[in-house]
């Protein structure tokens, strides 16, 4: 993983857009995978995708218009957003995160407005990609990256590499089924690893039981206001205080989550696994749960060869990542594709 030469020995950098659903993270990221400067913004899906496409140029605009630490202003932009990407053509297929984008060029939309070579990927990919390139996997040549956030995303470095397979998406390690006859997903499909270790379940879950069982989140619990709606941090922070229903879900995902990547190991041979995303913060409560079931369900390989670590880059991993991916496509450019569109470089 080195990403672009440095000819000139100048702080080359690239732009870094990390496209949520909740958030738009863009940051410039140095040649090392360094974080020079970052802005985040709620993203507003409800705005549309006309709207939504043209904010998205806004804002990165309005970034690369604001100097930065004496860095070099970016050569290439990488973006990873969650969904079918089309990396070759830059195109967004479909995203569960906004419903109405089918067929979306954003990667040329971003070129036309902007002037810079754009880059394209999956939001777990880039994730991935990050941690390997500057984050908590860089001694690892074979693992699995899990974001633990709105859904379940995954991604693979095998042999060193991003995995990408068949379809030139990746994994959709989210969408492994964990339950043959769990709760329906929006995949479609029924008892996804999505359905038990995701926020958005956490959630519904925690709701439904509040319901059934009469419950009342501690007044302690400071961003519970009356009608307010929960989060998963609120979960959390309430499952801390040893309330058996919110440990009991925690104790669920861990054991989903210990299951699955027991799976991954047998399946891949895996020297290690990165948890990743805002819920991996709950570590401290569904950890344990996810460790016991592992080394239950790992039988042909010893757990203690199987590194689990927690993500070094948390939410700077999306725009590392995109970045680190967008600086080694345009430093290799086999396709000749950067040499067509900008003859004079990137
Ligand atoms: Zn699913």
């Amino acid at each position: 993983m080195n990403p672009i030469p440095d000819k000139a020995g100048r702080t080359v950098t690239a732009l870094g857009i990390d496209l949520g659903g909740t958030r738009l993270k863009i940051g410039l990221v140095d040649r090392r995978g360094r974080v020079l400067a970052m802005k985040k913004f709620p993203t507003r899906v409800q705005i549309g995708r006309e709207p939504l496409i043209k904010r998205i140029i806004g804002l990165t605009a309005s970034f690369l218009k604001d100097p930065c630490c004496g860095a070099q202003p970016p050569r290439v932009i990488g973006l990873g957003a969650a969904g079918l990407i089309d990396i070759g053509r830059g195109v967004v297929e479909l995203s569960p995160n906004f419903p109405d984008w089918r067929q979306v060029p954003l990667g040329p939309r971003l070129e036309e407005a902007l002037g810079l070579a754009t880059f394209l990927d999956n939001d777990a990919n880039a994730v991935t990609f990050g941690e390997k390139w500057a984050g908590a996997g860089q001694d690892w040549e074979h693992f699995a990256c899990l974001t633990l956030g709105t859904g379940v995303g995954g991604g693979l470095i095998l042999g060193g590499r991003l995995w990408y397979g068949a379809h030139g998406s990746g994994p959709e390690i989210g969408h492994m089924t964990i339950a043959p006859r769990g709760e329906l997903c929006r995949c479609g499909n029924r008892g996804c690893l999505e359905t038990k270790a995701s926020a958005t379940w956490l959630v519904e879950k925690a709701n439904r039981i509040i319901r059934e069982k009469g419950l009342h989140p501690p007044c302690s619990l400071k961003s519970i206001k009356p009608g307010a709606t929960l989060t998963a941090q609120d979960l959390f922070h309430w499952a801390q205080t040893g309330e058996t229903h919110m440990v009991r879900l925690f104790q669920q995902m861990g054991e989903a989550l210990g299951l699955a990547l027991a799976n991954l190991v047998h399946l891949l041979s895996l020297e290690g696994i990165i948890l990743g995303g805002g819920l991996s913060r709950a570590a401290t409560i569904f950890l344990p749960y996810l460790e016991k079931e592992f080394k239950k369900r790992l039988t042909l390989v010893s757990p203690a060869g199987v590194g689990l670590r927690i993500s070094t880059l948390q939410e700077r991993s999306g725009i590392i990542g995109a970045a680190g991916l967008a600086l080694e496509r345009a430093g290799s450019d086999r396709t000749g594709y950067l040499k067509q569109r900008f003859p004079d470089g990137p």
